[in-house]
């Protein structure tokens, strides 16, 4: 049983609740008139990451920060190919604790090293458990949910070949597209893809196809501007998208520059982008559509939620519960998830 000031349902609707949670579903949801310094509110789906970047975190290199990470031969690349099987197992075991413990219940990988690679990334999720879209590739898809290109610019006449592949084996397909510039955007909108992760360069007329054809994109604002593939509020066009109905979500994007905490990722995203409190939050958590779920606080659904201890911090005197969550989250003062 939990108790608390909670935001409820789709529209995240604040009430004091006491919620009833049998077997891991929220049974019932009883509002009441008194409830402790806490709030409740639905749990963080990072929407990208790339886990296996953890064995390289914060290295000290030169050049563009871009050649780092661009395959085949990029100094992650070579890292990766580098490290043992169980070093990369336990650094992406961490790098998941440390999602778990910032109120992430879910996350979608872009996993290097073909079915090996997919597998690690399986063992290293073994404990939390936390709810997993693996996006694989070189042979990874085979034994994950999905297959993830990296750029349609990375790849030749055998990119019909693998994707078509793929989705005969019922397979989600998501794609880098837009991240440096726009000259791979059409290819990958060719394919008819389950969802895009970047677009921080598309045209209007690119907006217009991604939002009729109902694609979700996965910005990643931090990683952007990291790798120096944005200087301006601007790019991507996140105002643009959200005004032609795309559905935008949220990620962290390489863990080799960036900590996979969605807290810290909505209050860039507010700070740079002025996005509201609100489409902030559904952004944060609505990646859990990639899983078939749905974060949202409401009966009869797994319980996915967060518990914030606000007696813990100045976020008692908070004046609007949406806002503090999504500038000021503070994972100390979390409760611990209900995975755990
Ligand atoms: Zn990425």
């Amino acid at each position: 049983m939990y108790e608390g000031k909670a935001l409820l349902g789709d529209d995240f609707d604040e009430r004091n609740v006491r919620i009833v949670v049998t077997d891991g579903t929220i049974t019932s949801i009883e509002e009441i008139s008194r409830v402790p310094d806490r709030w409740i509110f639905p749990g963080f789906f990072n929407a990208h990451t790339h886990l296996g970047d953890t064995v390289a975190m914060d290295i000290d290199a030169a050049g563009a920060i871009g050649d780092l990470v661009a395959p085949p031969d990029g100094l992650k690349h070579r890292i990766l190919r580098a490290a043992s099987p169980r070093f990369c197992v336990e650094a992406m075991s961490a790098s998941i604790q440390t999602m778990a413990r910032t109120g992430s219940f879910g996350f979608a990988d872009f996993r290097e090293g073909g079915i090996n690679g997919v597998r690690y990334l399986q063992e290293a999720n073994a404990d939390c458990s936390l709810d997993a879209a693996i996006f694989g590739r070189d042979g990874g898809e085979t034994v994950s949910a999905g297959l993830g290109i990296s750029s349609t610019r990375h790849y030749g006449e055998e990119l019909t070949r693998i994707i078509e592949g793929a989705r005969a084996e019922g397979k989600q397909i998501a794609f880098h597209a837009g991240e440096k510039d726009s000259t791979d955007v059409e290819t990958a909108l060719s394919f008819d893809p389950d969802m895009l992760v970047h677009c921080t360069h598309v045209s209007a007329a690119h907006i217009r196809s991604i939002a009729d054809a109902g694609i979700p994109v996965v910005i990643c604002p931090r990683s952007n501007w990291r790798l120096g593939v944005t200087s301006s509020s601007q790019n991507p066009p996140v105002h643009a998208m959200i005004e032609a109905g795309v559905e935008l979500w949220l990620g962290t994007d390489n863990v080799m520059f960036v900590q996979p905490d969605m807290a810290a990722e909505m209050a860039f995203c507010h700070y740079v982008y002025g996005i509201d409190a609100k489409k902030i939050l559904t952004m944060a958590t609505g990646g859990a559509q990639i899983v078939g779920r749905n974060y949202a606080i409401t009966e009869d659904t797994d319980a996915r939620f967060i518990q914030y201890n606000t007696a813990r911090s100045n976020a008692k005197y908070s004046k609007n519960m949406l806002n503090t969550i999504i500038n000021r989250l503070n994972p100390m003062d979390l409760e611990g998830s209900l995975l755990n």
